[in-house]
């Protein structure tokens, strides 16, 4: 295990290693993400897995935007399969408030770019002819949803990472985090320290924890 690193991530779920993955094309290879079980032991393990566009906050429809393309190109740059299957989706408006919502929505899709449409009962149909439209309002039509297999796609990152030159340490846990003269932190685990400049906090349910080391409520 390294002794030093640049940044130490704690946790190895879809979000910690995603965030390693993306370090490593920012060009930030001295960097390590600790691990106390399995990749994806926590939530990420539990995930259905859906890819949906629709979300009605522009920070979080940008990052929408980005998963379908980095899990369709994530296999031929790392020989690890996603899971992904591209499908599309339709939600289905019963009431003229979430008629409202949906316009709502749809503003902040065309703003970022994911395509998305507002269809009609009939076309509802035509893509979809087993379904029932008779109280159905509106359908919001987002055609590159899609579901990928959420193990799949987080080892798929973490190889991409490890490509990059970050390291993972599975079965490690990290037991506290302490802040030196130096400015530097020293990230304790089970299996010794690592002293570090940056932190992150990916554990998951069990952030909280983890922040309370630092004295975050
Ligand atoms: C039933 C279910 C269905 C879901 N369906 C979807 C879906 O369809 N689409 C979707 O986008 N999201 C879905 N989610 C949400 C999604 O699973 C989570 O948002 C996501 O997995 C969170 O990832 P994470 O990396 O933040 O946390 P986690 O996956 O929980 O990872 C945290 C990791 O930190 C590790 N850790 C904790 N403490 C320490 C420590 N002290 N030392 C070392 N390691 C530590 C844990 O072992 C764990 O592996 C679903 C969630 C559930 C429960």
């Amino acid at each position: 295990m390294k002794q030093h690193a640049r940044v130490v991530i704690i946790g190895g779920g879809v979000l910690g290693a995603g965030l390693l993955y993306f370090l490593t094309k920012e060009g930030w290879n001295d960097i390590v993400l600790v691990e106390k079980g399995e990749l994806t032991s926590g939530s990420t393990w539990h995930a259905a897995g859906l890819i949906p566009h629709f979300i009605g906050g522009l920070s979080m429809a940008k990052l929408h935007r980005e998963g379908p393309a980095l899990y369709k190109t994530l296999e031929a740059e790392t020989g690890q399969a996603t899971g992904w299957h591209g499908c599309g989706a339709i939600r289905l408006a019963l009431t003229d408030a979430e008629v409202d919502w949906f316009h709502y929505v749809k503003g902040i899709l065309d703003t970022v770019g994911s395509e998305c449409h507002l269809i009609s009962p009939d076309e509802i149909r035509k893509l979809h002819p087993l379904l029932v439209v008779d109280d159905v309002k509106m359908g919001f039509f987002t055609p590159n949803d899609g579901h990928t297999d959420p193990a799949s796609a987080t080892n798929a990152m973490a190889a991409g990472a490890r490509m990059g030159g970050a390291e993972i340490y599975r079965h490690t846990r990290v037991t506290g985090t302490r802040l030196l003269d130096s400015g530097e932190w020293e990230v304790v685990t089970d299996k010794g320290s690592i002293v570090c400049q940056h932190v992150v906090n990916a554990a998951g349910s069990f952030a909280k924890q983890v922040g309370e080391w630092v004295g975050l409520d």
